[in-house]
């Protein structure tokens, strides 16, 4: 078996199922990522799927997880271009006998797939697996038809019927010597990140890639114990220390929640266990809640009505949409989070739900465009917790009780002395 891995939003060799598979079972073993340009432009509605902060996130990502490659003696390909036209040819030229990909279970994604399939000339053997979950599909005590529409209900039945496997090694180094094929445009386009800088003020100054993101979670749990606190500082703003910040890694999967939950575990049992080293684990919960709604409802995810097929306001005020997303409405609150947003590319979730509820609800527009530019700004963008959690806010998925935020008095509560208003509304400063 020739094998090939096609990394997608699975960036790393730590807790690989496929890579470990490929590596037990292959004679030779080699692994592409197809970077496809269009999603770094302006569409045709002037949207770019993927903006600068994230683009640079990304890259790191590849880089680093090239050299943990290199280190199983495994070629990264790295392809430019489309990638129903970029993989086919690619596995052709190699010879591949047999090609691994992650299970996926939204359109766009899919639709892809089943493209690369059919333009290749030569019938290849697939392996998929399901790769961004705690507890896959099968693990499940419910069918997916069957999840409960409230959070809490999911949570009980999951912390009581499952346990949560240990993650996968990285595999041995293989004894092979294949040469990497790098597209020549690859260069420029690493080199090209260079030239996006952090805005100094950032909450989030790390640097993509699996090295990093362990080094994350070692610095939050056993360096500083702030995992320990964690329930009482997440509805924080400032600063990298208020929550976990391991959204981004877990978003391109250089970092597996099995992995992160594993280290919890460690942490409990060698450290402190308390109520906030439980909330972490309460909120990869919600992580995976999320996805399961994706992977039950597809794409109800994107409609208006959402998954609750409802009735919602239909706004489309360029106007407005240009002052929310710059930081410009009346309300001081809402406009320092955005300024954060497209500054950084990351906002925290007491802000993102301030924002978008006041986007949706309070100015009366369409959630699904305020979703959508989330989608282009947020460094840990992730399909099935932006939109599910956009759904949430704005009335037409999982929340029970509708809420509305008055960012007035979540300002009067979480930014008291207006400290995180000033650093991002006082622009001169900078
Ligand atoms: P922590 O507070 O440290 O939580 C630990 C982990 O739990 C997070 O890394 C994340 O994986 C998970 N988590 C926490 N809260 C949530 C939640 N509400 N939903 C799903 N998972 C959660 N999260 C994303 O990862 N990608 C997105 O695209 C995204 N879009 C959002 C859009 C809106 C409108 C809202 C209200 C929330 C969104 N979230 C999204 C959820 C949440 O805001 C972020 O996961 C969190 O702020 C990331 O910071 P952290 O890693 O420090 O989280």
């Amino acid at each position: 078996m020739k094998a090939t891995i096609w990394f997608t939003n699975n960036l790393r060799t730590l807790d690989h199922p496929l890579l470990h598979k490929a590596c037990k079972e292959a004679t030779t073993v080699e692994a592409l990522y197809c970077y496809d340009p269009s999603l770094f432009k302006e569409d045709t509605k002037g949207v770019v799927k993927i903006g600068p902060y994230r683009k640079k996130f990304l890259i790191e990502s590849l880089l680093d997880l090239q050299e943990q490659l290199e280190r199983l003696h495994i070629p990264l390909h790295i392809l430019v271009g489309k990638p129903e036209k970029e993989i086919p040819t690619l596995l052709e030229n190699i010879g591949a006998t047999d090609l691994f990909y992650q299970k996926n279970w939204h359109e766009e994604e899919r639709q892809i797939e089943k493209a690369v399939r059919e333009n290749l000339n030569k019938q290849l053997s697939y392996h998929h697996a399901y790769d961004q979950f705690l507890i896959t599909p099968s693990e499940l005590p419910f069918e997916v038809s069957e999840l409960p529409r409230v959070f809490t209900v999911f949570r009980k039945q999951i912390e009581k019927q499952c346990s949560i496997a240990a993650p996968l090694p990285i595999p041995k180094a293989i004894d092979q010597n294949i040469k990497a094929k790098v597209s020549q445009e690859w260069e420029t386009i690493y080199k090209e990140v260079a030239s996006i800088k952090n805005d100094p003020r950032t909450a989030f100054p790390f640097k993509g890639g699996s090295q990093s993101g362990l080094d994350r979670i070692n610095s939050y749990f056993w360096d500083t114990d702030h995992v320990a606190v964690y329930k009482k500082t997440r509805n924080g703003m400032i600063g990298t220390s208020y929550s976990t910040k391991f959204s981004p890694w877990l978003a391109n999967g250089s970092v597996s929640a099995r992995t992160i939950y594993q280290m919890l575990k460690q942490y409990e049992t060698e450290r402190t266990s308390n109520e906030s080293t439980y909330w972490v684990f309460f909120e990869l919960l919600w992580r995976e809640f999320f996805k399961y709604v994706g992977l039950k409802h597809g794409n109800l995810l994107f409609k208006s009505g959402g998954i609750l097929k409802k009735e919602f306001a239909q706004g489309q005020d360029n106007n407005l949409f240009l002052k929310w997303k710059e930081g410009n409405t009346s309300n001081s609150f809402i406009n320092a989070h955005m300024k954060e947003l497209s500054k950084t590319g990351w906002m925290s979730n007491r802000g993102r739900q301030n924002v978008a509820s006041y986007w949706s609800k309070t100015l009366g527009q369409d959630w699904r465009r305020g979703a959508a530019y989330f989608e282009s700004m947020l460094l840990d963008y992730d399909v099935d917790s932006n939109w599910g959690n956009w759904m949430y806010t704005s009335g037409v998925g999982n929340d029970p009780r509708d809420r509305i935020f008055d960012p007035n008095r979540q300002a009067k509560m979480y930014d008291p002395h207006g400290t995180f208003q000033k650093k991002w509304l006082q622009e001169s400063l900078f």
